[in-house]
């Protein structure tokens, strides 16, 4: 029977590309569809990071790892509560993904190797370029294959056959017939009814919630997938950054010369964490969180590459002065107006001081370096911060380690793949660190093309 495309490809980021260069190599006529009127998705705006053991940057820098420790490291972090073969199948294809990468000139200079994340080894990543680099070096190995590529064209719904299987997609009034398709559509975090109801954590900071991705995250692959008899896998996940919403500003980090403190007036964590545990632990605290500072901190808090937009002195004195920070001549009336605990705000502070002055957070271990100082000056200033920035959406398809999606029934839907921010396999309650969504971009792509292919081309014997 002639199909039009053996594979077609839903979506145009890492995931996307690197499924149609790798099922064009695996033999495939391939067909992208993309919904925006250029190629890259969330893929193209983002840093492009890849977390990987066990790859030729890490043994030039002298580093040992391997599939087996990064398989341990993510299984724990996550309490278990991630589908095992799915993750250890990222492990193991995590470096020869990474070096599969290089050979289209994407390039990982000696620097950008680093700790991302709680772990100590260092597993990420970082391209020369970014995201948008990785995306044109794909991009450009996608049109030396020849594999086509439709822009402004959203795929709407996939056709099925009578033996349910996935055999085309549907745009508009057209269909395009295929031996396979692979959902590779991002995420959902430009969705607003999608994120109450996958991402209640995300929908929670209310009108302080935004989305730093592509507007076309809406959360098709979802849709497309469900119709088609799939299950969803995972729920409230993704990552979220902490910011005191002035503006959409996107700063990843808090500066160390603020406390947080809840309700009961305790500090619950070193303030300068990574970001990729900050957002649980402020949800653990189930009621607002305040970062606290005083005059003199205020007074010195200077642009940085850190914070250009919310840490500084003017901006910090004009919120005072728009009462978005709360401002207060004693710690008593800072308390009253925050609704914190006066007395263990007191003494939760009174501890700190006493351990910036001995030079060390005997509570937290927050590093002295980070810029940590007294508290004790009025005025005092305690402004709201929430998880309120939407990275990227871990909540989505269940596929099985082969990449193919799962269905309610806990059978594989025949012709029917996924990769990237669509796949919900692999997120828990923990981001992994940094390149812990681009990395399963990028190896679970490859291995959908190439699966996609030789499921295609073997319809054809
Ligand atoms: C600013 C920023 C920085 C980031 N930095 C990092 C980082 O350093 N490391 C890391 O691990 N993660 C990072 N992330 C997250 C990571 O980049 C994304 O999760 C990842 O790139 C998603 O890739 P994808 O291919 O799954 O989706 P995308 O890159 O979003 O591509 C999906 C494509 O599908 C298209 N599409 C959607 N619906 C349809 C449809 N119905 N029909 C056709 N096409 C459709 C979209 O237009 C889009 O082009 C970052 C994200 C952002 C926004």
């Amino acid at each position: 029977m002639s199909r039009d495309y053996d594979v077609i490809v839903i979506g145009s980021g890492a995931a996307g590309l690197s499924a149609a260069v790798a099922a064009a190599d695996a033999g495939a006529r391939v067909l992208v569809a993309e919904a925006d009127t250029q190629v890259g998705g969330s893929s193209r705006l983002s840093g492009g990071h890849f977390y990987a053991a066990g790859t030729s940057l890490q043994a030039a820098a002298g580093v040992q790892d391997s599939a087996d420790a990064m398989y341990e490291h993510y299984m724990t972090l996550n309490q278990w509560l991630v589908q095992p073969n799915v993750v250890r199948r990222y492990c193991d294809l995590s470096a020869p993904t990474f070096e599969w990468l290089q050979t289209f000139g994407v390039r990982f200079a000696a620097d950008g190797l680093y700790r991302s994340g709680v772990g100590s080894t260092p597993r990420g990543h970082r391209p020369e370029g970014s995201g948008e680099a990785v995306v044109q070096h794909l991009d450009a190995a996608r049109a030396a294959r020849n594999v086509d590529l439709v822009l402004d064209a959203r795929v709407d719904s996939l056709v099925t056959d009578s033996d349910g299987r996935v055999c085309g997609v549907r745009i508009g009034g057209d269909e395009a017939s295929a031996g396979a398709v692979i959902v590779a559509c991002g995420g959902f975090g430009a969705n607003a009814q999608l994120l109450a109801a996958h991402y209640p954590s995300a929908a929670a900071s209310g009108d302080w919630q935004w989305y730093i991705g592509s507007p076309h995250a809406q959360g098709d692959g979802l849709r497309l997938g469900q119709d088609a008899g799939a299950a969803i896998e995972g729920h409230d996940r993704g990552l979220l950054l902490v910011t005191p919403g002035f503006s959409r500003d996107l700063e990843v980090l808090l500066p160390g010369w603020v406390v947080l403190i809840n309700q009961a007036g305790r500090r619950f964590a070193d303030e300068t964490a990574p970001y990729t545990v900050l957002a649980g632990l402020i949800h653990k605290q189930g009621g607002p969180v305040y970062a606290v500072f005083d005059e003199p901190a205020r007074a010195a808090a200077r642009r940085s590459p850190m914070s250009q937009a919310y840490w500084v002195d003017e901006v910090l004195a004009q919120k005072a002065d728009d009462g978005v920070i709360v401002r207060a001549p004693s710690l008593e009336a800072l308390a009253a107006a925050t609704g914190i605990a006066a007395e263990a705000l007191a003494g939760t502070l009174a501890g700190y001081n006493a351990d910036v002055t001995a030079g060390s957070d005997r509570q937290f271990f927050k590093p002295v370096a980070s810029g940590a100082r007294s508290i004790g000056t009025a005025p005092f200033y305690a402004v709201e911060v929430r998880a309120n920035v939407v990275c990227w959406t871990g909540t989505g398809l269940r596929i099985d380690a082969d990449a193919q999606v799962l269905s309610t029934a806990e059978a594989v839907i025949p012709g029917l793949y996924a990769a990237g921010e669509t796949v919900g396999s692999l997120h828990g309650d923990r981001y992994i660190g940094g390149g812990g969504s681009f990395g399963p971009c990028i190896v679970f792509g490859k291995l959908a093309g190439e699966n996609a292919a030789r499921f295609a081309l073997g319809l054809n014997e």
